[in-house]
Parts: C-alpha cells; structure tokens; sequence
C-alpha cells in the first residue's frame, strides 16, 4: 500500500488486460511475508520484453538488461502542463521505474558471474533461476496467493537461507551469491541451512572474481544490519572474509558486539570505525586497503577516516577544554564521530557532552568571536603574525566560558604601548 506497491499493482493490472501473466517477485514478497517494508517491487512475467514495451509504450519504459529481458518501467507522468517546473518536480525523485522481467531460465555460466544466455520461460522456471528459497516466490495479486514452487514459504517460517537446487552448483554458477546468502542470513537474521553453509566453506576462495563494488555494496548492507556482529564472525566462519577483509581473522567479538550495541543502529561508517577500532593493527592502513577494494566513496573514506582520527578525544575529554572540543564538533562528520565515540564509551562525560551539543542550536555549539581581526586593528596593532595567536587564545576563553561579554574580551587585546 505505499506508492510503490501501487505502481506495480498498476504495471500488473495492465499487463493482464494486455492478456500477459503478471506477477510480483522475489525480494518484496519475501519482504511482504515478513511484515518488512520491501525496498522496491519487481514483476515478472510471461510477456516478452518487447511485448512489455509494446503495452507501456517505448517512451515509458527503459531498456534495463534487455539480455536478461528486464524492462525499466517508469511512472505515469501528470498529464497538466500548465507548471512545466512544478510538475518535473513532482514527477523526479520520487518514484523510480518498476523493473519488469520477463520469466526466464538461465543458461551456462562460464565467467562466475553472469549467464551466457538466457531463454524465456514460465514462471516455475524463473523461480528455479532464482537465488535462494526465501527469494523465489511470487505473489497474484488478483488472487491473493503464492506462488511457491521451491519451498520458501517454509524456510521463511523456519528462518533458513537454503539455495535453490544444489548450493554447489549454484555458487559454481555465480560466486556473487556466497556473500548475499551471508548478507541475507545477517539481515533477516536467519540461519545458513548446513548443506549451503558448507559449499561457501568449500568455494570461499572463489569470491575473489567478484568485482569490487559488488563486494562494497553487499557489505554495506552487512554492516548496517542490526546483527553486524554475528555477520562478520560468519564472514570468517565461511572462510570468505579471507578475501573480503583478512583482518577480520582477529576481532575481538566480544568488545566488538558490545560497541555495537551501545551504538544503537549505526550507519555504515560509524559501524566501519567500529570495526576498525577493535582490529589489531594500523586501523588507517586497513581503511585505505578497504577503501581501494570495495570501492566506497570519498565521503565514506573521510567519515570513517575522521572517526578514527577524532573519536577518542571526545571520550577522553573529561579533563579536556571545550576549545578542544569544539572544533571537532564543527566538522562536517561530526555525527560519526560522535556516533563512534558513543560506540567506545557510551557512558563517557565527553560523549555526553558532545551528544547535547550536536542536538543544541548551532550558535551554541559555534557562537560569533567575541572580537575579530578588526578590533586588533582598529586598537593600534599592526597585522602581523601574533594576530592569529591573540584571536586565538581569546576565542579558547570564550569558548571555556572564562571570556562571556565582548567588552571583557576586548580588554584582552594589547594595547599599542605593551
Ligand atoms: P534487496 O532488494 O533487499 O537487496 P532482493 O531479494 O530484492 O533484496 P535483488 O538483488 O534486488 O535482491 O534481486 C531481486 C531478486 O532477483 C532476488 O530476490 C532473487 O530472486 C533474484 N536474484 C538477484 N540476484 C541474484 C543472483 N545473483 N542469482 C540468482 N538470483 C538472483
Ligand atoms: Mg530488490
């Protein structure tokens, strides 16, 4: 019932009156079924991605993965045209194109990645090409009913993650699964069915020919689970984290489960910093091989980077002054910092202290100088070298709460005598 499931319950509806079978599935009714939001609604259907461009019309629709027949269908655009600007406005962001794909059966795999050939097929043959158990349903959403031809309605009660057919062939085919079944276990909280389990142990190595941002974007959805804690240890466990992040070989668990808790759902780079703190080791060093390796952006990189730098000064600034805080604070990563130094010493004075300001009015936390390069100059002084110096040790008095009113803080500057 959000506006996403009501644009593929539309895309449905019109491809059944086009005499096509339609479908939801895969992930959204294994969501559905667990009573989680789906991140987005896939259809399947018997219809041919040039017959789904013919019912949508080649202008509503993109040309996805045409070789693996999936067709991008997009939103009906609003029909007025009386505020053009509005009305892109409107219509962009907001909901992004429905995938359609056409039922289909895979054919060999020679790259460990990718099928060389797929045929169009039924629906019991799509279910079949499909991942894992959980993952191979649809749903009729004039009927009301699954569509369960490989047993995940039963491991979704059960809370397995099993492969479709037998798990060595299956991460023959495509080593990419490997890391999604431990994605999936960690996301959902489910168990690894043993038969799985053992073929990643046995084909672990083979994750090495997945690409390097398919590897970053699996592990951002790991480590933002609830559960990140029980998914790395499954990382060594599978043997796979010998070729996604070796370090992990010699985490503390415990220390590390604790931190994660009293971080209370952190994001991605507040859980990265997490980890890295409690890895033996040049934390930096490992960042910059992560960083290289799973492809993560610049704003990533530095967020976790200033984490590392920054966090145990917050914990440690009971003793501290203000002015050394402060600066930190202003820092445009700031909340990981904070998040990360909760994370190490949840009960610490620093955290506390820099938790209120961050959620205090900006002024607070960065209030104007008392005086500025103009008052030096307009008492006398000439610009020169120890003007940075004077603002400076003014601006830590104001800032320890020693300096409250610009007239006290005026009497600071040297008179032109002195
Ligand atoms: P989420 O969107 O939350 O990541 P999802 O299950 O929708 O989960 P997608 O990667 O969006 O995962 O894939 C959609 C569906 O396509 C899956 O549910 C699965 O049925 C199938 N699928 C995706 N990747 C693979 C794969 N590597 N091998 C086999 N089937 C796959
Ligand atoms: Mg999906």
């Amino acid at each position: 019932n959000s506006p996403a499931a009501a644009e593929a319950v539309r895309i449905i509806t019109e491809l059944k009156n086009a005499g096509f079978e339609a479908v939801l599935a895969g992930g959204c009714v294994r969501d559905a079924l667990l009573g989680r939001t789906p991140k987005d609604f896939d259809v399947a259907t018997d219809a041919t991605p040039d017959s789904v461009r013919d019912v949508f019309g080649k202008r509503n629709t993109l040309a996805f993965g045409e070789s693996f027949g999936v067709i991008g269908v997009l939103p009906p655009r609003p029909e007025t045209t009386e505020h053009p600007a509005s009305n892109a406005k409107e219509s962009a962001g907001k909901l992004m194109p429905t995938e359609v794909a056409t039922f289909r059966a895979d054919g060999s795999y020679s790259d460990g990645r990718r099928p060389d050939s797929v045929t169009y097929g039924d629906a019991e043959a799509d279910a079949l090409r499909r991942d894992f158990t959980i993952n191979g349903m649809f749903y009729d959403v004039f009927e009301s009913r699954i569509i369960d031809h490989v047993g995940g309605v039963d491991d979704l009660a059960k809370g397995h993650l099993r492969t479709i057919g037998k798990a060595i062939q299956r991460f023959e085919e495509d080593k990419l699964r490997m890391l999604r079944a431990v994605r999936f276990a960690t996301t959902l909280g489910f168990s690894i069915e043993h038969k799985t389990f053992a073929a990643i142990q046995n084909h672990a190595s083979d994750i090495s020919v997945v690409s390097g941002e398919r590897i970053g974007a699996e592990m951002r959805r790991v480590m933002t689970a609830p559960a990140v804690d029980f998914g790395l240890e499954t990382l060594v466990d599978t043997g796979l984290s010998l070729h996604i992040w070796p370090q992990l070989q010699t985490m503390n668990w415990t220390e590390f489960s604790t931190a994660i808790q009293a971080a209370k759902r952190p994001s991605f780079e507040v859980a990265m910093a997490i980890a890295l703190f409690h890895l033996p080791g040049d934390s930096m060093h490992t960042l910059r091989l992560i960083f290289d390796d799973w492809k993560l952006s610049v704003a990533e990189r530095r967020a976790i980077e200033a984490a590392l730098t920054h966090a145990e000064t917050i914990t440690q600034c009971d003793g501290l002054a203000w002015s050394k805080l402060q600066p930190i604070l202003v820092d445009a990563d700031a909340p990981t910092i904070v998040g990360t130094a909760r994370a190490l010493a949840p009960k610490s004075r620093g955290v506390a202290r820099a938790g209120r300001a961050l959620s205090g009015a900006p002024n607070e936390l960065d209030p104007p100088p008392l005086v500025t390069g103009a008052d030096l100059i307009s008492s006398g002084m000439r610009p020169g070298p120890e003007f940075k110096a004077i603002l400076q040790s003014i601006r830590d008095d104001q800032l320890d709460g020693k300096l409250n009113s610009r007239e006290e803080a005026l009497k600071r500057i040297p008179t032109g005598d002195e």
